[in-house]
């Protein structure tokens, strides 16, 4: 597989996955429109999320390695300390209780706006008098639980819906028969709102926490995942060739925002050129979740190569700040670069022996 099929499979993993979350999202909000509890739904949703995830992984997988991977392969295979299917049920567990809280806030919130309307007409009735005004329905009255302001009236057409509901107070004279009738429409206009504008408004706040947080996680756990496995394929190939001796590390995406991937391809280590190394021990992508580097042969080099320590450091200071600390990672990796450590030391501190960045002969 070359680089650009390679680059063609990720996109298209990419856009399945996101095909299939976007499934997965309009029937969770199916199901909780019905009336499915929370974590039934959820956990129902993210089985076959789960399902959806691990056959487009074994589909990429099967391309890359050119031999056949089967979904449980993949749930079975290790992502950080633990198997996918483990972390994908973490995931399932984190998603339930971020829209299991969404869900808790949108109830509550109307509960106290239905106390909140008895609360209003209870006031009407006792004084009882000509000239009656609707309350003020926005998020400056401090007479309206905080929950309703926060959850119900930061948008605009729940807000509008409520005042509407509660505009049927406005009126002057409104006798004691009217003022109970009053009441008994707001109660329906608010039941009304819960399923119609508010829903609607809750399904996009369950959007961002499941569909947008689960897009990232998926993509970034599937991609890296194929990308590692080409990766170890391509510098397997590419260490039996005797016609190459030399690669370059080359960047996946020109408009990544810098990271260590830019010392990678942008120090010469050896002398010569930038991002060029002896095949044995150049550094194998990927680096960190997310990233798409890769080895391009470099048959037209040949060298000597020599070992030049102070690379890093060279070309940090070349860069200067801010930029050579993003790269770093932290101001403090940037001071250890600059006092002569060695890039690889400095981000494997801390990482799982999996994860760390050396050699391919290595790995
Ligand atoms: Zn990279």
């Amino acid at each position: 597989m070359t680089p650009e099929e390679e680059r063609a499979l990720l996109a298209a993993t990419a856009a399945r996955l996101d095909e299939d979350l976007r499934e997965a999202y309009n029937e969770l909000v199916a199901l909780i429109r019905e009336g499915v509890p929370v974590r039934q739904a959820v956990a129902q949703v993210m089985g076959e999320v789960s399902a959806d995830m691990a056959s487009a992984i074994a589909i990429g997988l099967s391309a890359v390695l050119a031999q056949e991977v089967t979904p449980s392969d993949v749930l079975r295979m290790g992502v950080g300390t633990l198997q996918i299917s483990a972390r994908l049920n973490q995931e399932a567990q984190e998603v339930g209780a971020v829209v299991g809280g969404i869900l808790d806030a949108q109830e509550r919130a109307f509960s106290d706006l239905e106390a909140y309307a008895l609360a209003v007409y209870l006031a009407y009735a006792l004084r009882n008098r000509n000239g009656t005004e609707a309350p003020r329905i926005d998020t400056r009255n401090t007479d309206i639980p905080q929950t309703v302001r926060r959850t119900l009236l930061g948008t605009s057409r729940v807000q509008a819906a409520i005042a509407a509901a509660f505009a049927v107070l406005d009126k002057v004279g409104l006798s004691e028969a009217a003022q109970t009738a009053a009441y008994q429409s707001i109660i329906k206009s608010i039941a009304v709102i819960k399923v119609g504008v508010a829903f609607d408004a809750l399904a996009v706040k369950l959007r961002t926490a499941f569909l947008e947080r689960l897009s990232y996680v998926m993509r970034r756990l599937a991609l890296t995942e194929l990308h590692t496995a080409f990766t170890k394929r391509l510098a397997a190939l590419i260490l039996q060739d005797d016609d190459v001796q030399y690669v370059q590390v080359a960047r996946g995406s020109r408009n990544a925002p810098p990271c260590m991937c830019d010392a990678f391809t942008g120090r010469d280590q050896y002398g010569l050129g930038a991002g060029v190394y002896p095949k044995n021990v150049a550094p194998l992508p990927p680096y960190h979740p997310n990233c798409y580097c890769w080895w391009k042969r470099r048959p037209d080099v040949h060298g000597p190569a020599q070992l030049d320590t102070n690379a890093d450091a060279y070309f940090l200071r070349k860069l200067g700040q801010p930029l050579a600390a993003r790269i770093a990672g932290s101001r403090a990796k940037l001071e250890q670069l600059l006092g002569g450590a060695r890039l690889e030391d400095v981000a494997n501190a801390g990482r799982l022996p999996q994860y760390k960045i050396g050699p391919a002969s290595a790995t």
